[in-house]
């Protein structure tokens, strides 16, 4: 789910230009103050929001698991739904529990959700929004029941925010169990590790206490204070992006054999029924690599998950599923 694009040449020689002043004899700041008040102004960032930042948002949600682990709390999640929020709870020590998506559209079952938060009173709820990997915008009705129902905090993940426009940011004035988590990865800067988490102060000093000082290292810090000043660059490229994901779109729906599901994000969900095995495996002998996700969940048999490259990209992976049909 990257970005297929790089920066321009003028902005990157521009970029090493404020990497030469670093000083790495020198720790960073710890607060990443600078880069802090840059993200609250691109971001629109509320100003009773605090705001952590994690070297990734995985390691944001590394730290809320820490925070909040203990017997029997429970991480709840739709599924299927982002791999790591299992794969870090367990790591944590959170019990984690899974409630199905409904199977033809991915849409959240609202009152199975709510009788497992009744049932299971979660410390934590995780609402990828939109949802990885199946490309959809949950309700936004239904996710304002489900943080009300919540008795723990709930956290939505909004890593592909620049693909959907649809944000719960302005929310978190009203909900202070609502945690926002943004990153740059998806918009253009997944080697950088940077993620956001916005919400209530008292929330976010408590998830604080398990970040280690120094997890935005100084070359981090400077290069996305840099790089969110030419914020533009990289909004062209996701609405270039954006624009080319229907044309994939369309391209697919042209075969009968595959079924392909409306997307919010950078890729798109695929199912090609029986085949997908060979179908990954061909793609993959012409250099083109999907996700493979059967086997990764019932609901997610025979299908692909495919990221929306540059024209000349999509092109070549329109081309090849062509001749493998
Ligand atoms: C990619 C992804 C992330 C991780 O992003 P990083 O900031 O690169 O760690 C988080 N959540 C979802 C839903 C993702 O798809």
């Amino acid at each position: 789910m990257e970005n297929p694009y790089v920066l321009p040449e003028a902005l990157i020689e521009e970029w090493l230009q404020a990497l030469r002043l670093v000083q790495l004899n020198r720790y960073p700041d710890a607060d990443a103050q600078s880069l802090k008040s840059r993200l609250r102004q691109v971001f629109d960032v509320p100003a009773g929001a605090e705001m952590l930042l994690g070297n990734g948002s995985d390691e944001l949600i590394q730290m809320i698991c820490l925070a909040l682990a203990g017997p029997n709390r429970v991480l709840l999640a739709p599924e299927p739904t982002f791999s790591m929020y299992r794969i870090i709870a367990d790591i944590a020590g959170l019990e984690y529990v899974g409630v199905p998506l409904r199977a033809q559209d991915f849409s959240l079952d609202l009152d199975a959700f709510l009788q497992a938060i009744e049932r299971y009173q979660p410390a934590l709820v995780a609402l990828s929004y939109p949802n990885n990997p199946t490309g959809n915008l949950f309700d936004r009705e239904a996710v304002e029941r489900v943080i009300q129902a919540s008795p723990g905090v709930v956290l939505l993940d909004e890593a592909y925010f620049h693909f959907s426009g649809e944000t719960f940011i302005r929310d978190l004035d009203n909900h202070p169990n609502l945690l926002v988590m943004r990153t740059l990865s998806k918009m253009g800067l997944a080697g950088l590790r940077l993620g956001i988490l916005c919400g209530a102060p008292d929330w976010l000093r408590e998830f604080n206490k398990v970040r280690l000082p120094y997890n935005i290292n100084v070359l981090s810090q400077v290069s996305g204070e840099f790089i969110l000043r030419h914020a533009d660059v990289l909004d062209a490229q996701v609405q270039q992006i954006r624009a080319d994901r229907e044309v994939l779109i369309q391209g697919l729906r042209g075969h009968p054999s595959i079924e392909v599901w409306p997307s919010q994000t950078n890729f798109l969900l695929m199912r090609v029924a029986g085949r997908s095995q060979s179908f990954y495996e061909g793609l993959k002998a012409e250099r083109i690599l999907l996700k493979n996700l059967g086997g990764s969940h019932t609901l997610l048999g025979d299908c692909l998950r495919v990221t929306v490259g540059t024209p000349d990209q999509n092109q070549a992976f329109l081309m090849a599923l062509q001749k493998l049909l």
